[in-house]
């Protein structure tokens, strides 16, 4: 009867002093550490490592909603034979995050449509946030647009500001910024905004020539592609459309239609990566 007392105050106790995990599970750890003798110092550490174990996995859990990721696109699932020029390990290092994210630095992911860069851009963020970062990942037209909306409302600096609440911000797509678009230079305020501070991750199916489209006239995108480049890296994703070379693969594969020796090697030509590109 007592202990019924107690237990109930101790759940009032562990709710002021807001430990959520040590009142859901103190009853089960309390039976195991009288069940097997433990010293009063080891159950409390137990606890206390509980608690901690448990507010990292629900800050994890929450990171991973606001970031928005794209669902399955994982490392795990990225095929890295695909872009032999991709080093896995140099990608593994980015994911831990510590030197680059720090500093502010910035990873740039160019190629053509197709060949992974959105991929890759989500499955980085994921293992960021699984490191413990925080992370928003935003088609940039879709960011530039809010942006634009809050420049109207004259709140585009506080707009800025919160975003700096993510260490990294992934815009996908640069191109996809449209010539309206272009013109308010929002774009342009956020990069110099985040500048040496918080880190960015850009996709771009087009190199750095191109960028004039997105600013809205060439001292802005010099300054831009000045400040984002100047602490960089860069992946060039320069292969072959992935859903492309999947879908010849299954024609190869071929349901039905018995291939010629002549159309798997058409086939085989067209899509094995350039010799210089060979894995070794
Ligand atoms: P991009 O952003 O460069 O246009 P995506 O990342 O959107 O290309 O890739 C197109 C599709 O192909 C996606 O469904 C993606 O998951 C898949 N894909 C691309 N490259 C790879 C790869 N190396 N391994 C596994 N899937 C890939
Ligand atoms: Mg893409």
């Amino acid at each position: 009867m007592t202990q019924t007392i107690d237990a109930a105050r101790l759940c009032l106790l562990l709710n002021d002093l807001r430990l959520p995990a040590i009142k859901q599970g103190w009853a089960m750890m309390a039976e195991r550490a009288d069940r097997e003798a433990w010293p009063a110092a080891r159950f409390l550490a137990s606890l206390a490592e509980h608690e901690i174990a448990e507010r990292d996995r629900r800050r994890i859990e929450r990171h991973l909603l606001e970031a928005r990721l794209l669902p399955g696109k994982t490392l795990d699932s990225f095929d890295f034979t695909a872009v032999p020029a991709l080093s896995r390990a140099h990608v593994a290092a980015i994911c831990a995050g510590d030197s680059w994210i720090e500093a502010g630095a910035n990873l740039i992911l160019l190629g053509g449509p197709g060949g992974g860069k959105t991929h890759l851009a989500s499955a980085i963020g994921l293992a960021l946030v699984e490191n413990g970062w925080r992370v928003l990942f935003a088609r940039t037209s879709d960011l530039v647009q809010k942006l634009q909306l809050a420049r109207r409302e004259l709140a585009l600096e506080a707009a800025i500001t919160r975003l700096d609440r993510y260490h990294l911000l992934i815009l996908d797509d640069l191109a996809y910024v449209t010539k309206d678009q272009a013109e308010t230079s929002v774009l342009f305020e956020l990069i110099s905004a985040r500048y040496e501070r918080r880190s960015m991750l850009i996709t771009a199916n087009m190199g750095f020539g191109e960028w004039g489209r997105i600013f809205p006239d060439p001292a802005m995108t010099l300054a831009a592609v000045d400040r984002i480049v100047h602490h960089a890296t860069i992946f060039e994703i320069n292969v072959d459309s992935y859903r492309r070379r999947a879908a010849l693969d299954r024609k190869q594969k071929g349901a039905g239609r018995p291939p010629t020796r002549a159309t798997i090697k058409t086939i085989a030509a067209d899509v094995s990566p350039p010799d210089n590109q060979t894995q070794t």
